[in-house]
């Protein structure tokens, strides 16, 4: 029989054993601290059009309602951060969308660790979460230990910065806990918020959807309405100009190499692309997500 500290520290092996940059455990709590937070987010309909947010309120804070007696929330970090970057003439593509999707990637590591915990503890059951369920993973980040949220919104780890993918593993059974980090991480720091194109951070830790590129450039289903200042998909300046991401561990995992077109397509190249070449070339890219039809009406915003 294992102790809960026997049991973390081979749960956290096992996570490194398949990969993930870092491994933290929470307590399955209801996430009361985040209700009114994310109440008045949805309030300000800062959500935009993302209505997909305002749906399993409950769910959302409360891991029991997604995994049957859940006792523990294991968050596992995978760094995508790597020495790739864009010429300077490509169209602007953000640093986790240069490669391949990482939702299958993540996947496979996940369903591998989750099987080997399996085979260690039979009696474990739960399940794997990879940005696919009503699941507030900064804060289950947050809670076990990873880092803490910056004034963007992101999330930040003290070794590997933002450029980062969380997943989750909520399972039934009890290990031991770790702390959340203590201190004002950001302290007089306005960065983010200050280089943000579109003053989509309104203040600090609360982010505006409907201005941010972000989201105007891949969720967005209607026509962009503001600027988005060369974007292509995605944006990342509020990352970029993190001093924490600066000096970010840089991981280079082979398996987020980028996709050579994504480096170097400049905005003619994007125009002249056709849908045969766009789905050849980027068929396992989070680009897809958008769709042809999508980054050429950004092709278009752009232009103007
Ligand atoms: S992603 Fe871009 S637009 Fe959105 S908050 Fe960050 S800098 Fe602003
Ligand atoms: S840029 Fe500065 S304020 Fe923004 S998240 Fe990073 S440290 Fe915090």
């Amino acid at each position: 029989m294992s102790t809960l500290s026997e049991i973390s520290k081979i749960v956290k092996s096992q996570a490194a054993q398949f990969g993930f940059d870092a491994c933290g455990i929470a307590k399955a709590d209801y996430l009361s601290n985040r209700a009114n937070v994310l109440k008045g987010w949805l309030c300000k309909g800062y959500n935009a059009s993302m209505n997909y947010m305002e749906n399993h309120f409950d769910k959302r804070l409360n891991p029991q309602l997604l995994v049957e007696n859940a006792k523990s929330v294991i968050c596992v970090l995978i760094s995508y951060n790597s020495d790739f970057r864009q010429s300077a003439s490509a169209a602007k593509i953000a640093r986790y969308a240069l490669g391949y999707d990482y939702h299958v990637i993540i996947r496979k590591k996940m369903n591998d660790f989750f099987s080997s915990l399996k085979k260690t503890f039979p009696q474990i059951s739960g399940r794997g979460f990879v940005d696919s369920a009503p699941i507030l993973e900064r804060e289950w980040a947050v809670r076990s230990g990873l880092g803490w949220y910056g004034k963007s919104s992101a999330f930040i780890s003290p070794v590997f910065g933002s450029f980062v993918f969380l997943s989750e593993l909520i399972v039934d059974i009890e290990m031991e806990y770790d702390k959340p980090l203590k201190g004002n991480f950001c302290g007089a720091c306005n960065k983010c918020i200050d280089n943000c194109p579109n003053s989509a951070i309104t203040e600090p830790y609360i982010l505006n959807s409907q201005q941010c590129i972000s989201y105007q450039t891949i969720e967005n289903k209607d026509t962009t309405n503001i600027p988005t200042h060369g974007w292509l998909f995605g944006c990342d300046r509020c990352l970029q100009v993190c001093p924490y991401n600066k000096r970010a561990k840089i991981c280079n995992h082979e398996e987020f190499q980028p996709v050579a077109e994504a480096l170097s397509m400049s905005i003619d190249d994007w125009e002249n692309i056709s849908e045969d070449d766009f789905k050849k070339i980027f068929e396992k890219s989070p680009l897809m997500r958008a769709g042809y039809d999508k980054i050429k009406q950004n092709i278009k915003n752009i232009r103007q």
